[in-house]
């Protein structure tokens, strides 16, 4: 059986035979290529996606990708210029550059790469991993003096909490933020938090509070730092499950910012009916819900989601059924509620990850999750046929903002004794925060 991914290929080869050679004016051309189209010659979601990051930083907006349409908020931290001589390197220059710095660096300086970074970016971490496990890197490495982060803000912040204070931890370019933690502010968590209780009341009954805050890690330092104030807990999608029954054996109920199908589907999971998952609209008195349906309400969902994955829908997996019968399907949970029943699995970029390595050979794996490392895992497993189940190539707009040129810019600035877009969590919201994550970490089994 020919491989999707072999016909992706030849879709690619043959789109770039049909395709003149590219010229555009300031640099070599070997940037001007989109760089997710080269991995698979599929059609994209975006036409912007052939810019050079430093031309979308400019722009307004989280830039091109599955977050393009989200409104971004107005304090967004905003990347400054960066030198000619980066935005002017070839591939190959920049690779040699971020390699020979990272040699004089050495052990002083980590680089931690999320799982859906460009394979440019991977290939220089010491360290890849979903966001639990970039969290713990981070904690890890007393001997570190800076860690440069390649993930999005509310990962870095993490890693400051986390570091020590003497630890730097830098994002090479601040543009790199997520749209769903954006979703959340903490004037609306704490708005939200005084209707909940105004509503409620704030006296335990049997020893249970009214209702425990969690966040997901894909939250801002404030919002962690509320919920460590207010007896609640930090979660990533790897470990869901065990804090939500952490937050039950203390509440009666739990309020969970801001994904509402990662809180969704972790509670269905668990036997919780959708009737006693009210939504909470931010912008709407009470959320949008009357007191009776706060009362009766088990968990209470922030109305916030990612754009990547609410683009897989269950039509994509009946396709993927229809044209490859015995395929097995696994999504991350924050698809949507309908698309991880649909699924065979669901579970964190770490447990995707697990899944495909334990795979036989000639197996065929659809998966809904973002597209680099969904492309990375056909790359490292030729004996499976991997594929995502967006039939158009969509990256993670925040991710796709960290390029090799920033990565670049960063560690000859740290060698050359400089630190640049460094990541500080005041340590007044450190301390709470802290006191949330700490409490994930120690509610792992
Ligand atoms: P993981 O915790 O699975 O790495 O997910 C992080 C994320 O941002 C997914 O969109
Ligand atoms: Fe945020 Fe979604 Fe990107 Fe993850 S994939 S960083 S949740 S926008």
């Amino acid at each position: 059986m020919t491989s999707v991914h072999e016909l992706i290929r030849a879709a690619a080869e043959r789109e770039s035979a049909a395709r003149p050679p590219q010229k555009a004016a300031g640099g070599p051309a070997s940037h001007r290529r989109p760089i997710a189209l080269r991995a698979t010659g599929l059609s994209s979601c975006d036409t912007g996606l052939a810019s050079d990051p430093w031309t979308i930083d400019r722009a307004p907006g989280y830039g091109p990708g599955a977050s393009a349409p989200d409104p971004i908020p107005g304090d967004a931290p905003r990347q400054g210029p960066l030198p000619r001589r980066y935005t002017d390197a070839s591939d190959e220059q920049l690779h040699d550059w971020i390699v020979a710095a990272k040699q004089q660096l050495g052990d002083r300086v980590r680089i931690l790469g999320h799982f859906y970074q460009r394979d440019e970016i991977v290939q220089h971490a010491d360290f890849v991993g979903d966001s639990f496990m970039l969290a713990q890197a981070a904690k890890g490495h007393p001997e570190a003096e800076a860690f440069v982060f390649c993930g999005v803000h509310f990962m870095a912040e993490t890693a400051d909490i986390l570091s020590e204070s003497s630890q730097a931890v830098v994002l090479p370019n601040l543009a790199a933020g997520c749209s769903m933690a954006d979703m959340a502010t903490i004037e609306q968590v704490e708005r939200c938090w005084e209707e909940l209780t105004g509503a409620l009341g704030a006296d335990a009954e049997n020893g249970l509070q009214p209702v425990i805050p969690v966040t997901y890690m894909n939250s801002t330092a404030a919002i962690k730092a509320f919920c460590g104030r207010n007896g609640g807990i930090v979660c990533t999608s790897s470990n869901a499950r065990t804090v939500l029954e952490w937050a039950f054996e203390r509440g009666q109920r739990v309020v969970f910012f801001p994904d509402q199908h990662l809180g969704r589907n972790t509670a269905k999971a668990m036997g919780i009916p959708e009737e006693l998952m009210p939504l909470w609209r931010p912008h709407l008195a009470l959320g949008g819900n009357t007191v009776e349906q706060l009362h009766e309400a088990r968990v209470i969902l922030w109305n916030g989601f990612c754009s990547v994955h609410k683009r897989f829908t269950v039509q994509q997996i009946e396709r993927a059924r229809a044209e490859y019968p015995g395929v097995r399907v696994i999504v991350h949970p924050e698809c949507p509620a309908a698309v991880v029943e649909a699924a065979d699995g669901a579970g964190s970029t770490e447990y995707i990850r697990k899944e495909i390595e334990a795979a036989s050979p000639g197996d065929v794996i659809a998966v809904g999750t973002e597209v680099n490392l969904v492309n990375r895992l056909q790359e490292q497993h030729p004996e499976l046929t991997v594929f995502c189940l967006d039939p158009v190539v969509c990256p993670c707009s925040t991710m796709y903002r960290i390029h090799p040129a920033y990565l670049a810019w960063t560690l000859e600035s740290l060698v050359a004794g400089s630190v640049p877009n460094r990541i500080s969590v005041s340590e007044d919201v450190a301390g709470d925060s802290r006191v949330a994550l700490e409490r994930m970490l120690a509610a792992r089994p």
